[in-house]
């Protein structure tokens, strides 16, 4: 009889796909190596094994301990079947931006979940480092893996992705391309490619990492984006620098259209930095001959981001732009054709995104530590109906954006006095106006949805390419409705 004795057991291993549709005009073989394929659906359920038995061997963590993990869900889902599987608890600290589905999934296995606030300093005890931390502390028999910086994680992938791809590509691999989150995987495996490598008549493998724009492996500042478990805002001690020759920097759109692509044109339904990862390859394989063979890492399945990157209003919401399918013809029976909430004809698509960005046009900013008088004078003197709140300046970062608030509402605060100049925003508002979503359009979205969401609320934001434009009065809308 063939079977694995413990669902364990089948962790790593997984195969290689050739890339046909997206890699179209590409002269090099580009594979990607499927790891949602692991039967905890992620890349990680290969380090969770080697951390919890290092753990062991160590002393670290004993008989009936808990294991205290921040994780943006893969990892908690590998750590909480090892810990299944010998006895352990499991407790789970997330951050905010993270998908409710990701947290569901963690609960189905057991863990328990912490929920913290993504927009906190890594420095912050109220980061998810810091609060993860803390629950080790706190929680009786409690240890911590830290994926970020513990030797065991990129060592698994030493010892298992490292050969696998070696051993599958009969080591003609010339490059490999992977996304780095803690740096484990890249590390890991890429260390061990060159060196397998290092003496080949061809030269060593060249290890590519891709990075979401703002990451600080590419350079940025850690300034937030939407692609979830890749890049960071510090250096974790398990992204070697060493080991990668290259870092291409990818944007949250090339990421979300390649990601969505994979899935329509290649079966593979995968998660955003999957997508990233492959827009990063593709990017690196357009000037490499026929002979390279590029092998890039796709770490998760995409049924955790049906919410997101999946979603077509999340999508259109944030200025991504959505691809309209055909709508069906009309048949008896059938409640929705799929052309109902088409929003905007796509002749017309080009034009409506014109007037909507002339209508965040000349939009200013102020930072969260704003007074009240600040932030009318912003809009005062840029003769504009309302402010962002958060980022330096306009366009950033979606994430960097706290709240958007109408001069009206400002001045009426002063008048009834509930607020005076020099109070600070965060004071003068209730902390559900400054914390709570601003209501966002995106600029593929239309007029009418725009006319729609101003009917609801005196200030939108306008998004383009998951970034903010600037904050839209009904005023300040009006061209763009009537053109
Ligand atoms: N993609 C996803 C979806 C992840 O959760 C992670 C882990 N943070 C990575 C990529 C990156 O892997 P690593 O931490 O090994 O760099």
């Amino acid at each position: 009889m063939k079977y694995a004795d413990s669902v364990l057991d089948l962790i790593g291993n997984t195969p290689l796909v050739r890339l046909n549709s997206v890699a179209e005009g590409v002269q090099a073989t580009v594979l990607a190596k499927l790891e949602y394929l692991n039967p905890g659906g992620s890349v990680k359920d290969r380090i969770a094994a080697a951390l919890v038995d290092s753990a062991e061997k160590s002393g670290r963590l004993r008989p009936g301990g808990t294991i205290v993990e921040p994780t943006s869900g893969n990892t908690g889902v590998g750590l909480a079947m090892v810990a299944q599987a010998r006895g352990y608890g499991m407790v789970c600290v997330t951050p905010d931006k993270v998908g409710e589905e990701k947290r569901d999934t963690l609960r189905a296995y057991g863990a328990r979940v912490a929920l913290v606030s993504s927009s906190v300093p890594p420095e912050s005890e109220e980061s998810y480092y810091g609060v993860s931390d803390a629950l080790a502390r706190e929680i009786e028999g409690g240890f911590k893996p830290d994926q970020f910086n513990n030797p065991a994680a990129p060592q698994a992938h030493y010892e298992t992705t490292g050969p696998e791809i070696w051993r599958d590509t009969e080591g003609k691999i010339t490059h490999l391309v992977a996304g780095a989150g803690t740096g484990g995987t890249v590390t890991g495996t890429g260390r061990y490619l060159k060196e397998v490598s290092a003496d080949r008549e061809g030269g060593p493998v060249t290890v590519i990492v891709a990075d979401p724009e703002g990451s600080v492996y590419s350079g940025g500042s850690g300034k937030p984006y939407f692609v979830e478990g890749v890049g960071e805002d510090m250096w974790p001690a398990n992204y070697d620098t060493e080991v990668p020759d290259e870092v291409h920097a990818v944007t949250d759109a090339e990421a979300f259209e390649m990601t969505r692509r994979l899935a329509k044109e290649e079966g593979l339904l995968v998660g955003g930095s999957s997508g990233m990862a492959v827009a990063g390859a593709l990017k690196a394989a357009k000037t490499l001959p026929a002979d390279a063979v590029v092998v890039v890492i796709l770490p998760d399945s995409g049924r955790g981001y049906l919410g997101k990157v999946f979603n077509d209003e999340w999508m259109a919401e944030r200025g991504f732009p959505v691809e309209r399918g055909e709508s069906l013809p009309r048949v008896p029976g059938l409640i929705a054709t799929g052309a109902e909430d088409g929003g905007t004809p796509r002749e017309a698509e080009a034009a409506a995104r014109d007037s909507l960005r002339a209508a965040a046009a000349g939009s200013v900013s102020v930072p969260s530590a704003a007074t009240v008088g600040e932030a009318l004078d912003a809009a005062e003197s840029a003769g504009r109906g309302g402010v962002v709140v958060g980022p330096e300046a306009l366009p950033a970062a979606l994430g960097e954006m706290r709240a958007v608030l109408a001069a009206d509402d400002l001045r009426r605060a002063l008048l009834a006095g509930t607020a005076e100049r020099g109070t600070l925003l965060a004071e003068a508002l209730a902390d559900a106006v400054l914390d709570g979503a601003p209501v966002l359009v995106g600029t593929g979205q239309g007029p009418r949805v725009l006319a729609e969401r101003l009917g609801e609320n005196g200030v939108v934001a306008l998004a383009e390419d998951g970034r903010v434009l600037g904050a839209v009065t009904s005023a300040e809308a009006l061209p763009a409705l009537r053109a």
